[in-house]
């Protein structure tokens, strides 16, 4: 059984798996090994997710959904297509195409994964992410956190000796910043700090109004679909600038042609905002971690939004030294996740490496104010950045006379009043009957290593409750509601059913021939295959029918032996049309109609399965 490693990301995920003793990427019927985690939901139809839905963000905006990463473990609901969907679901239909992927590259079925968390997830949202892969039909056995992940790969390219490391992972919507200490095949996240809403999508942003100012559009006036495609500019133009020099960017909107110029310098000046927010957060995290500049070793990049040179620059500034840019920075931490899956598979050469986490909350339970007033506060049992497992012991008396219980409840977060708290759960036990203060309990905390918090309240009789605070399973009900949910995600086609099955068909006659026969078998393979694969409209129907076609002609073949029918002329054709097909781009930016082509190709799946009635809008 094969494991895989995931980076569930805010913007793009991908899957690792772990085969021959080195890593590969797995690629997405598209041949990309990034997956954007975006989900859409088509009209009366069903869910269109990755690229094809990423088409579809700024355009159809009430339809289709990205970063709800970010909304994990919230009781965030987004309206697609008549109902609610949580977070979570969501996050499912991604993760269950991931195992999708990486079945078709191994052949084999996936039943297990190493998915990756920020560090600074709190219960809920592991929780939360764990039930997502199991609705994926996927066991989570441990997930491990993004920048513990990167850690792994940083030492599998640089090196094992004892280093201490800032991982600076700078995505799409989010910047973490991790501090993390490498020793005797141990790695020790010490401490982390990070901003929610600080990515490149910010960067995007930024350019989009620099654009609008230099044109002098009113930005908030435009159409949305101007916007989009404002936006769509900005970010190509910001990856154009990432190789260095300068982007020309050029737009007709609302029939005008508008342009501007963006240098390193411009964008520079965009993003100070953006670096001054990023320096604060190193202060934060020097501090929390006790350490200074000079005791930091390198300082990783890692993240798509690393690949920019501007921030490249900015770092070194502010360290004053080069920080190490990792190969495709945006793949690290999922190549950490496909690490581990090796660990766990024990595979020889990185069998003996250890990955210790930290606790990025505070835990701890609610008190009496000693001022008096009516609100409790946290009195902190397991502080934030300790390393796990961790476990803490207090002892905590009553504050009414006579009193017939005590009632401890658990929260975790750092504010003061425990109502601004995460309240996490609660145990409740008799205390003997005394006056206040007199009567007590002696309460423990245990967080364990894949984020499981164990609390047990003793009183002074030596009578016990405990909670378990575990990331909760779903119940059998709850996971066949969901699942039957994901039945709904439309399947490109080359996963559709009826379009396995013809490949299928080719793949046998293939097996079964020799020599030219064989070759031309071969051929077509490749043509279905890419035709099926090309997102485009016409290039599938045309796959389509000419497989059909052709399976006949085998067939016919087969049945009355004439070779004479794999000499003939029938091929000449396709093979002038497959060259046609070379440039897959074409019509890619020609408006509406390319996307709805797609919308309609990847809807044909019901047909295949023959469950027209679903989707349109049927309440739970
Ligand atoms: P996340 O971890 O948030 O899922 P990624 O690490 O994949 O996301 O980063 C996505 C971000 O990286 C996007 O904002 C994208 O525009 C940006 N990005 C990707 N490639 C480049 C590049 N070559 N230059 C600049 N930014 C890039
Ligand atoms: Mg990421």
């Amino acid at each position: 059984m094969a494991i895989i490693g995931i980076d569930l990301g805010t913007t793009n995920s991908l899957a690792v798996c772990w085969r021959d003793g080195r890593l590969e990427l797995i690629p997405c019927e598209d041949g990309e090994v990034l997956f954007p985690s975006v989900v859409g939901y088509v009209g009366g139809e069903g869910f269109l997710l990755g690229a094809a839905a990423k088409e579809r963000l700024l355009t159809h905006p009430s339809d289709t959904v990205g970063s709800f990463k970010c909304f994990m473990g919230t009781a965030k609901e987004y309206r697609l297509g008549g109902r609610t969907y949580t977070p979570m679901e969501l996050s499912a239909m991604v993760l269950e195409r991931l195992k999708r992927n990486a079945q078709r590259l191994l052949q084999e079925e996936i039943e297990e994964a190493i998915v990756t968390v920020p560090a600074y997830f709190n219960d809920k949202q592991r929780s939360d992410t764990k039930k997502a892969a199991q609705v994926a039909g996927l066991k989570v056995e441990r997930l491990i956190n993004e920048p513990s992940a990167a850690a792994l790969a940083y030492r599998m390219a640089m090196g094992e000796e004892d280093r201490t490391l800032i991982i600076f992972d700078f995505g799409g919507g989010t910047l973490d910043l991790s501090y993390v200490e490498c020793f005797d095949n141990v790695i020790e996240i010490v401490a982390v700090a990070g901003d929610n809403h600080l990515g490149g999508d910010d960067i995007d942003r930024a350019i989009q109004s620099y654009f609008c100012r230099e044109n002098a559009l009113a930005e908030e006036a435009l159409p949305l679909e101007a916007l989009a495609r404002i936006r769509h500019l900005a970010e190509q133009s910001k990856r154009a600038l990432s190789a260095g020099g300068h982007a020309d960017m050029e737009l007709t909107v609302e029939g005008r042609t508008c342009r501007a110029r963006l240098t390193e310098d411009i964008l520079f000046e965009l993003c100070m905002p953006l670096f001054e927010k990023m320096k604060q957060l190193f202060l934060h995290l020097l501090e929390d971690a006790d350490s200074r500049v000079s005791q930091i070793d390198d300082l990783v990049m890692v993240g798509g939004s690393s690949r920019l040179g501007v921030v490249r620059r900015f770092l070194a500034e502010l360290l004053g030294k080069e920080p190490v840019v990792l190969d495709q920075t945006d793949r690290v931490v999922a190549l950490g996740a496909g690490i581990y899956a090796g660990i766990r598979r024990r595979g020889e050469e990185i069998r003996d490496m250890l990955l210790t986490d930290v606790c990025p909350f505070t835990l701890g339970i609610g008190v009496r104010n000693r001022s008096g007033q009516d609100k409790n506060v946290l009195s902190p049992m397991i502080e934030r950045n300790s390393t796990l497992p961790a476990s803490c012991r207090n002892r905590f008396v009553t504050t009414s006379d006579y009193q017939r219980e005590i009632l401890v409840k658990i929260y975790q977060g750092e504010e003061y009043y425990v109502d601004d708290n995460v309240y996490l759960g609660e145990v409740a036990i008799e205390v003997a009957l005394k006056p206040a203060g007199q009567a007590w309990v002696d309460v423990q905390f245990t967080y364990d290593i894949n984020g499981i918090l164990h609390v047990s309240v003793e009183n002074e009789m030596g009578e016990r409750r405990q909670i378990l605070l575990a990331n909760q399973a779903l119940t059998a009900e709850e996971l066949e509601r969901y699942t039957k949910e994901m039945e709904k995600i439309m399947l490109p086609p080359i996963e559709q059913p009826a379009n396995r099955e013809m490949l299928a068909r080719f793949l046998a006659y293939f097996e079964n021939s020799t020599g030219e026969r064989r070759e031309r078998i071969g051929a077509m393979i490749g043509y279905v295959t890419r035709g099926l694969c090309s997102g485009r409209k016409k290039a599938v129907r045309n796959a389509q029918e000419n497989a059909r076609a052709w399976l006949n002609m085998l067939e016919e073949a087969q049945e009355t032996k004439e070779e004479r029918l794999f000499d003939g002329r029938a091929f000449e054709s396709w093979e002038e049309e497959d060259e046609d097909w070379g440039d897959g781009e074409e019509s890619r930016d020609s408006e509406g109609e390319e996307q709805d082509d797609r919308v309609e190709d990847w809807n044909s799946r019901k047909e295949n399965r023959g469950e027209g009635g679903e989707g349109d809008g049927d309440e739970e």
